[in-house]
């Protein structure tokens, strides 16, 4: 999980839609969040991901929902509010269901930064604090099956590509051809761009580089050489924020 940003509000939100809307699910209640333009501003806000699990929403578009953080039965009056609607994948959205977050609060990403009340070790998430607690246990965020197993496998994946990166570091200070020089400094942008918002798992991914030794010997052995760039360090400094 990360924090992001509400930067936009759709323009056919507009005051009158929300009351009409708003009145016709407390008349009938009718899934009146149902609607196609409203999903794909919510997924640019989370650049297509599930804003608690990271999960790729737009590759499982059908298991996009629109989350209601104030529960809208309990709050019928907030079913169309910008601000309480978060994009969410069926699991994640089935999990929580019908917590009621201001008796028992848990991390709103558009909120909180989750680095406050979540760490990470061995793939699993761990409380700082209650808040923390209550998102793990309501979200089910350290399901085995679901987002265990799928950390560890984007993990596994990460740090076999970093290997790989020392590999190619190697090769070049054995023979600093140019095109050793790129396929170095490729890998690593590309190890530098799985974490960053708008990949996938990105508090995963950026936990993991930033833990890694391997990771920190090449950064600093490229910058002997030259070739830790502006836009390595750009990429390196982004990813430090998402760290839990
Ligand atoms: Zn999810």
């Amino acid at each position: 999980m990360i924090k992001i940003e509400r930067n936009i509000t759709p323009i056919q939100l507009t005051p009158t839609f929300v009351a009409s809307q708003t009145a016709e699910f407390i008349a009938n209640r009718t899934n009146v969040w149902n609607i196609d333009w409203l999903k794909e501003s919510l997924l640019d806000l989370s650049n297509g991901k599930c804003a608690y699990c990271e999960c790729d929403l737009k590759e499982e578009s059908k298991y996009m929902e629109v989350e209601h953080f104030e529960d809208k039965d309990s709050n019928p009056n907030k079913v169309m509010e910008w601000d309480n609607l978060l994009p969410s994948c069926k699991r994640c959205n089935g999990s929580k269901s019908t917590h009621d977050v201001i008796t028992d609060p848990i991390i709103n990403p558009f909120i909180n930064y989750p680095s406050t009340h979540l760490k990470f070790r061995l793939y699993r998430f761990k409380d700082k604090d209650t808040k923390g607690k209550s998102t793990i246990d309501v979200v089910d965020l350290n399901n085995t099956e679901r987002a265990v197993k799928k950390r560890f496998e984007v993990g596994e994946a990460l740090e076999k590509t970093i290997e790989k990166a020392m590999e190619r570091l190697e090769g070049f200070e054995a023979n600093k051809i140019i095109q050793r020089r790129n396929k170095l400094k490729n890998i690593v942008e590309d190890i530098l761009l799985e974490c960053q918002c708008d990949s996938i798992y990105t508090a995963t991914c950026s936990t993991i580089l930033h833990s890694n030794d391997t990771y920190s010997e090449i950064k600093t052995r490229m910058a002997t050489h030259g070739l830790w760039d502006d836009h390595l360090d750009g990429l390196h400094n982004e990813s430090v924020k998402y760290i839990l």
